[in-house]
């Protein structure tokens, strides 16, 4: 099936019978319908599938009964704790639920007393990582993001000649995956400060985040056998925001010769909304490579990807330190990129991993990478935006960032707007970075 076609679920006159997915500023209006796994706050109730809609949500296992066919399979598959049972379902069925809820949560519609029923509200609410993540990969693939820190190691080479070529990534770690919210240890390691012969132990002093999207498996693939790009999207569940925490000083000391290992596994935030590509698809983009780059290899190239490949999610990162908090003020935007400038697109990175026959599983994560974008101030993390902590940024109110303090709350936002569509939202992923722990000063 093809994802980036419009269909009656993003009619841009569409409304909703609850008033708050009608607001103009709504990251969830009935056009969006992005899934996550929630519970009320403070309870001991299992987490189950819902589907966010204005300010409340939609308890997919209690509504399963209002819907027939694929639809109610798929709804009842969203009741458990993690979305894998729905993402195994493939495309499809997502999509069946999908018109399902956007029939049932429009103005007049006869389900109305029904689902209302089957609704709770965000304010709470409490959320999981959405799925259970068998195997996390992050990739590479803003160029900007590649060549800025490039730079900063390698000045007469920043970018490495297999970069225009393949989508450079590594293998995460799954375990330490957190949901938005959950406060960030400042991680302890060896770190070889400049100048000296050996390293130190201890907390890092050069804690980063990167702004980057999470892509979410559906459908897996049998060991053995790849993913051609035509099919590549239909085994994509959806988008969500992803910070991969980062620290730089660890990063630098153990970094070579086999990549990153703890200045990353240590912890990753993912918002708890998962937007599908079905409600990305107003928001495409033909996916443009300069002609004087190497056009991507076979493998790597459809006619669809080259039509719409990139998708325009507007990306912020917002820092709240500790003392802007006591004083009440607003959150300091830090920088603002767009996805539609990644060197390779969702399709490309789900291609590649499996174009040796690696299997992917439902509930598999890809992060994107740190999504820069082409000007300086469009920096997806503090190692380019303070130029490793040479040029110290100015968050207002006085003070400035090097690197992350304890205290300080990261907070990455996601949306997509233009003119003649439904503008739709991410939510937020946001960590709080706690001190180091004493005993392992
Ligand atoms: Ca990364």
């Amino acid at each position: 099936m093809s994802l980036t076609a419009l269909n009656s679920t993003h009619d841009p006159q569409l409304r909703s019978w609850l008033a708050s997915a009608n607001a103009a500023d709504a990251d969830f209006p009935i056009q969006n319908l992005p899934f996550g796994v929630f519970r009320r706050r403070g309870s001991s109730e299992p987490f189950r599938g819902g589907v966010a809609i204005g300010d409340a949500i939609v308890d997919l296992g209690a509504a399963a009964p209002l819907f027939a066919g694929l639809a109610a399979e798929a709804a009842a598959a969203a009741a458990r704790p993690a979305l894998n049972a729905l993402m195994a379902l493939g495309a499809p069925a997502a999509s069946a639920l999908r018109a399902a809820l956007s029939e049932a949560l429009r103005q007049g519609a006869p389900q109305q007393a029904a689902l209302e029923r089957c609704l709770a509200a965000q304010a709470q609410a409490e959320y999981a990582v959405p799925a259970q993540v068998g195997d996390y990969t992050d990739f590479y693939a803003s160029i900007h993001h590649a060549t800025a820190v490039g730079r900063l190691m390698r000045p007469d080479q920043p970018l490495l000649p297999n970069y225009k070529w393949i989508p450079v990534g590594y293998h995460g770690r799954s375990s330490s995956i957190v949901v938005s919210g959950q406060g960030i240890r400042r991680p302890c390691g060896q770190t070889l400060p400049q100048g000296m012969a050996e390293p130190v132990f201890g907390p890092s002093r050069r804690l980063d985040y990167e702004l980057e999207l999470g892509l979410f498996v559906g459908q897996g693939n049998a060991l053995g056998t790849p993913v051609p790009m035509a099919q590549a999207e239909s085994h994509l569940f959806g988008v969500c925001l992803l910070n991969d925490w980062s620290a730089r000083d660890i990063q630098g000391w153990e970094y070579q010769p086999l990549g990153p290992f703890l200045a990353k596994n240590f912890a990753t935030t993912v918002s708890p909304w998962i937007v599908s590509f079905e409600a990305l698809a107003p928001f495409r983009l033909p996916f443009l490579r300069p002609a004087a780059d190497p056009q991507p290899l076979p493998y790597l190239d459809s006619a669809e990807n080259r039509a719409a490949g990139a998708i325009d999610i507007r990306l912020e990162v917002l820092l709240e330190s500790a003392a802007m908090r006591s004083r009440g003020e607003a959150p300091w935007r830090l920088s603002t990129s767009s996805y539609r400038h990644s060197y390779w697109t969702a399709a490309q990175l789900l291609a590649h991993h499996t174009v040796n026959g690696c299997n992917l599983r439902p509930g598999d994560l890809l992060g994107s990478g740190t999504q820069s974008g082409p000007a300086p101030e469009e920096a997806g993390c503090l190692l380019e935006l303070t130029q490793a902590g040479r040029k110290p940024v100015a968050l207002g109110g006085g003070e400035t960032r090097s690197f992350l303090q304890d205290g300080d709350r990261v907070i990455l936002r996601g949306w997509c707007e233009k003119p003649g569509a439904v503008r739709i939202g991410f939510g937020e992923a946001a960590g709080e970075v706690l001190p180091a722990l004493a005993a392992a000063t």
